[in-house]
């Protein structure tokens, strides 16, 4: 069967960045700098996407991907499309499809490498925008640079609108970083599950998409099976499982503290509590539906969910306490 869950794949777990800048473009580190940087943070890999060039670098601490953003089109609200490029040879073709059309760049990407369209929100482009292009692998659903410059790091509700159109499309969370500030690096990462810690490997394992995207928190385990799911994680503030409008849950240590005080409020009721390991085992039910979290002082890290009608695709959102997230890629009902 094909490999679609990473959590239930086989391999080892690699981290990586695939939209970063050097002095080949507007960065402030050459792209020796760069490697060294993020090798320094125990990252595995890392693409190098200076603006129109593809930055030849060799490293013997990350494996590094081949990569160029390009600018092209124009969305409904005049900002244009910004596109990053991976797993490239030809600099040229790039630069040649990319003055075409942005479709054009995408259908040729689809074929040599694959195209994540960058920050969506900071570029303008609207659900439109999105809907009306294809061949891409997904879209940044956070990016660090446009967070901490400018507030718009966040594109997820670009993403939803996609995915309840059923345009299946995976996450990516990014640094598009520039100033290597401990700024806008290093801030956002995926979590790639690969079968061999190589290029081929790693790539395939992406195009699959094996990965769960991150700016702090860790996916260790979540699985969907019939209107049910289960996800384990480190410990957080809040849990979401986003659907189909009416059909997602959310859970938080805010809200449970006010629930374990008002029993019944908003039609959740906690059937019972216990402790295990060092935690509290708590029962819920929701709107009818059964809920089981595990707690502690310090937050939840566990869910499990049972008789959810979940529509078109089901994903994990979860927030620390110092607002940091992770997002598993969709599933897709
Ligand atoms: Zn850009
Ligand atoms: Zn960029």
């Amino acid at each position: 069967m094909e490999d679609t869950n990473p959590f239930e794949t086989p391999g080892s777990w690699m981290k990586g960045n695939i939209h970063a800048h050097t002095t080949n473009s507007d960065g402030t580190l050459s792209p020796e700098k760069t490697m060294d940087y993020y090798s320094s943070y125990g990252y595995d890999f890392l693409a190098l996407t200076d603006h129109g060039k593809l930055t030849k670098a060799s490293s013997e601490k990350l494996l590094l991907i081949p990569g160029v953003e390009l600018v092209s089109g124009k969305s409904v609200l005049g900002g244009d499309y910004h596109v990053v490029a991976i797993n490239v040879e030809d600099e040229e073709a790039l630069q040649k499809h990319a003055k075409d059309s942005v479709q054009t760049l995408l259908d040729y990407l689809k074929e040599n490498g694959f195209a994540v369209i960058a920050h969506p929100y900071w570029s303008k482009l609207t659900t439109q925008d999105l809907l009306n292009i294809t061949n891409y692998l997904g879209i940044e659903i956070y990016n660090t640079g446009c967070d901490v410059e400018v507030a718009k790091g966040f594109s997820t509700i670009h993403w939803d609108n996609l995915l309840t159109n059923r345009i299946n499309v995976y996450g990516f969370a990014v640094d598009d970083a520039h100033w290597y500030s401990n700024l806008d690096a290093p801030g956002g990462w995926i979590c790639v599950k690969v079968r061999e810690r190589s290029l081929s490997g790693l790539i395939k394992s992406i195009e699959k998409g094996l990965f769960y995207a991150s700016t702090g928190p860790v996916i260790k385990r979540f699985s969907y099976a019939s209107n049910g799911l289960e996800a384990e994680f480190s410990t957080v503030r809040r849990v979401d499982v986003v659907s189909e409008n009416g059909t997602g849950f959310s859970i938080s240590t805010d809200v449970y503290n006010i629930v374990r005080r008002k029993p019944g409020i908003q039609r959740i009721r906690i059937v019972k509590t216990g402790r295990k390991n060092g935690g509290e085992e708590v029962y819920a039910e929701i709107r009818g539906k059964s809920a089981v979290f595990k707690l502690s002082k310090s937050g939840l890290s566990y869910v499990r969910l049972e008789g959810f009608d979940f529509k078109s695709y089901v994903r994990l959102e979860i927030t620390d306490a110092n607002g940091r997230k992770a997002w598993t890629n969709p599933v897709f009902l």
